[in-house]
């Protein structure tokens, strides 16, 4: 039950409500907290479902490299729902990463899961995508692993939600890897019998999370300057979307990686409805970091010097605006008391700048309107 009318819906309700629009919906990672209020404004004002998330390497029992645990960014994400009375929104888990898949990782991953269920979460995405056999003697042998950790996991989630309704991504193809000739992208047959194989097990996701050409972050030219990032793959994107379509698997595509996509090319080019859910992470942090440069300048510079002394060495022959823009977000934690206790102006400037660009991102995205159909389907499926 839903103590509060601006809790977490089911990820699945905002998949249901969605489905068979042009529209994708925002998964926000939303590294520093504060810019949440400015997008769920946004989402109120638009109309507009959206997506709040943090990845495992984010926010674990540990609290990852944003110094949040399940816990503290639910309590954030919350507040600032009711803050600005927004509803028609998905508390999800980006990013439950398995690289091992050994006993002690899946223990693990179960104690994490457990703390996100406590939380509140309502959508939950199991990444197993760098388990790969590479022996494997066709595209089911060389999957087995990645369906095995998939269906374990998501067969645990269905156990502790104890009945109640959850939003499920799974990924294929690990995002941002390379072989000697660039980017490795997911084929169809592989996105098809991934999904083919975890409904054999009684797995039904809502969203399958590809590798396409995006890589997470920034993308850099061979000079370390910061570009944009043109090298999603939109026919590769369409032709996983109708395979999928053409056997009846009933799952849209997740883009990842979305910051440096120029918004004007996601608006006319990108498939919405192919893809349903957009990830931006890094633009976020980006919009903390620009605020702070002028409101609070002193921070700002203890920043980049703790990141610069700490990861300098670790990069030999990069230059210093690289380094520090590749690793800024290690600083959220050092800094966190810093970060969540800057003056009011700082704070509703970041709120208004992370307001300004949600309305750019939920235009380009086809989001405007989302919501109202999202209620219209909750009310539809009551009995
Ligand atoms: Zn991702």
């Amino acid at each position: 039950m839903k103590e509060n009318i601006y809790d977490p819906i089911p990820g699945s309700t905002i998949f249901r409500g969605i489905s068979n629009q042009k529209t994708i919906v925002m998964a926000a990672n939303t590294r520093i907290a504060t810019v949440a209020k400015g997008i769920f404004k946004a989402a109120k004002d638009t109309d507009s479902a959206v997506f709040m998330e943090l990845a495992r390497s984010e926010c674990d029992l540990k609290g990852g490299y944003t110094g949040l645990t399940p816990k503290d960014f639910s309590e954030r994400m919350k507040e600032a729902a009711r803050d600005v009375q927004f509803d028609i929104w998905a508390l999800h888990a980006d990013h439950i990463t398995i690289k091992t898949g050994d006993t002690k990782e899946i223990e693990g991953t179960r104690q994490l899961i457990d703390a996100q269920i406590n939380a509140g979460y309502t959508s939950f995405a199991i990444d197993a995508s760098h388990l790969f056999n590479f022996e494997g003697k066709n595209v089911r042998e060389e999957l087995e692993p990645n369906i095995r950790a998939t269906t374990e996991l998501a067969l645990f989630i269905k156990g502790r939600m104890k009945g109640r309704d959850f939003g499920l991504e799974v990924e294929v193809g690990e995002i941002g890897r390379k072989d000697g000739h660039g980017l490795i992208l997911t084929k169809p047959k592989e996105a098809v019998e991934f999904i083919s194989a975890l409904h054999e097990n009684g797995i039904h996701p809502h969203v399958l999370a590809i590798a396409n050409g995006s890589t997470h972050g920034h993308t850099y030219d061979e000079n370390g300057n910061v570009v944009e990032q043109l090298s999603i793959d939109i026919p590769q994107t369409k032709a996983i979307a109708q395979a999928l379509r053409d056997n009846n698997l009933n799952v849209g595509i997740a883009q990842h990686g979305i910051t440096g996509t120029p918004r004007d090319l996601i608006n006319l080019h990108f498939p919405k409805g192919d893809i349903i859910k957009g990830n931006v992470g890094t633009f976020w942090q980006d919009v903390v970091f620009t605020t702070l440069k002028v409101y609070q300048p002193v921070l700002y510079k203890e920043i980049q010097e703790w990141t610069l002394a700490k990861y300098r060495a670790a990069n030999p022959g990069k230059k210093d605006s690289q380094i520090f823009d590749g690793n800024c977000k290690f600083a959220i934690k050092e800094f966190f008391k810093d970060l969540y206790a800057v003056d009011e102006d700082t704070e509703n400037a970041i709120q208004a700048m992370a307001y300004a660009e949600s309305l750019v991102f939920f235009k380009a995205f086809g989001s405007y309107g989302s919501a109202s159909r999202v209620r219209k389907a909750v009310a539809n499926n009551r009995p």
